[in-house]
């Protein structure tokens, strides 16, 4: 899914379980999950070669990405002390993501990480249709909302 889903996602969870230890893996299962449901996101049609690279990237860099920071911002910190908890379940809800990029977007994996990517991929479903795509996106943005 987009950072705009899988961020607020982990800062819910992470604002909601205080303890980390139990909260990371939850927040990572988390990221697996939604990405099982079909979803648009800003690389479909990279294997496909119908998407260019750098089209991802920067939709990515300037569109999805500072939109989850925003969301995070608005919903879990304005009007309230600075709290880390949301901020780490952002940064938590979007790492497999963060782990995929320099492949994704470089060609280069780390060896060690070919397990966890094979994973990634395994359980990634994506959709090309948009509207279908990111309706269970805003479902989770509303589930979020609701449950914050
Ligand atoms: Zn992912």
């Amino acid at each position: 899914m987009l950072s705009v889903a899988h961020g607020p996602t982990g800062a819910l969870i992470a604002s909601k379980i205080p303890n980390p230890l139990i909260s990371i893996p939850i927040i990572i299962a988390s990221h697996f999950i939604e990405d099982y449901i079909p979803h648009w996101d800003v690389g479909q049609g990279l294997t496909s070669k119908k998407k260019q690279k750098k089209t991802a990237f920067f939709q990515e860099l300037f569109f999805d990405f500072p939109l989850s920071i925003l969301i995070i911002y608005f919903l879990f910190q304005v009007g309230r002390p600075f709290d880390w908890r949301p901020w780490l379940g952002w940064f938590v809800g979007l790492l497999p993501d963060f782990i995929e990029f320099p492949y994704l977007f470089l060609g280069h994996r780390n060896p060690l990480l070919n397990g966890f990517a094979r994973f990634h991929s395994i359980v990634h479903r994506s959709t090309p249709h948009k509207l279908w795509g990111l309706l269970p996106q805003l479902l989770v943005l509303l589930l979020v909302v609701l449950l914050k």
